[in-house]
């Protein structure tokens, strides 16, 4: 019924949602890592087509209480149009409960507070947000476009605004070279930032990526899923949030997966990855099981 244009990315937890692609691809697409819309340009999609596609998925699934807007960046969108949208999904979905997107920090930075606060009163409530790393180093290596500092602003308005963040960490993005500036780095981020779930991944770097990736470095060693467990300890060890956080490391990637409440349970967590790393690798999910 619905022509959506692929790749179509969405989080594990919109698998069941409503999807509707307001933009095409992503606004900023250079992150070295990230092969998701390469064979994209970012586009915005007339609001007519979306509005038709609203519509009809309103139609078909009147009962509806979640959506997801992709592609990459849906608060890329200048603040009118998606303000619209948003209305059109209130009316259309009358059970609606919650409208997410993924999100940049530039995308918060170039909306004022004001623009942010209206957005989240037209039902936008949650943004996935890729921190990646707190490590300035780093960000520029992989070329995210901001710093640590310009993130942890970025957060900072979702929160003033009340929109709710979901963010991802990944490890092993500095390989063991920058192991230790990443892991203290990014919980200095967390513990300046408010935000209400995170996740850790595991670096997995496509063919089309690696080059690029790599290139911004002068040595990368990988870690090994060990490596990767003793980065994961050390992160929760050092997080001390300005408010609770949903923890999970339950990607696809993960060697290990992991859910608790941080702080309240960052000790149980610890204390699962001890185990996990007395056993070896027998305690992990084998590779051929995972995906990146
Ligand atoms: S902002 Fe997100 S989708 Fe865009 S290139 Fe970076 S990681 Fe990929």
């Amino acid at each position: 019924m619905i022509d959506y244009s692929f790749p179509l990315y969405r989080p594990p937890a919109e698998a069941d949602n409503i999807i509707i692609q307001a933009t095409l691809g992503c606004s900023h697409n250079r992150c070295s890592f990230c092969t998701m819309y390469k064979t994209k340009r970012y586009t915005i999609r007339p609001l007519n087509e979306v509005c038709r596609e609203i519509e009809a998925l309103a139609h078909t699934y009147p009962n509806a209480n979640k959506v997801f807007l992709a592609d990459g960046d849906a608060l890329a969108l200048p603040t009118d149009h998606l303000a619209k949208l948003l209305r059109l999904l209130k009316t259309s979905f009358p059970r609606l409960t919650r409208v997410s997107l993924y999100a940049t920090a530039q995308n918060f930075l170039e909306k004022s507070i004001d623009e942010l606060k209206e957005l989240r009163a037209g039902g936008l409530s949650l943004a996935y947000f890729g921190i990646e790393t707190g490590s300035d180093a780093l960000l520029s290596k992989i070329d995210k476009g901001v710093n640590a500092d310009q993130m942890i602003e970025a957060l900072r308005r979702a929160h003033e605004a009340n929109i709710k963040i979901s963010a991802t960490v990944i490890l092993g993005i500095g390989g063991i070279e920058y192991t230790r500036e990443h892991i203290h780095d990014t919980a200095k981020l967390i513990n300046a930032a408010p935000i209400t779930y995170l996740s850790t991944l595991q670096l997995g770097l496509e063919e089309g990526a690696k080059d690029r990736f790599l290139k911004a470095f002068d040595s990368f060693t990988p870690l090994n899923d060990l490596q990767i467990l003793h980065e994961q300890r050390e992160l929760l060890s050092l997080i001390n949030p300005p408010q609770k956080i949903i923890f999970r490391s339950n990607h696809a990637s993960n060697a290990l997966h992991l859910s608790g409440t941080l702080p309240k349970d960052s000790k149980k967590l610890m204390a699962q990855i001890d185990d996990a790393l007395r056993v070896g690798e027998g305690a992990l999910i084998p590779k051929w099981f995972r995906g990146f």
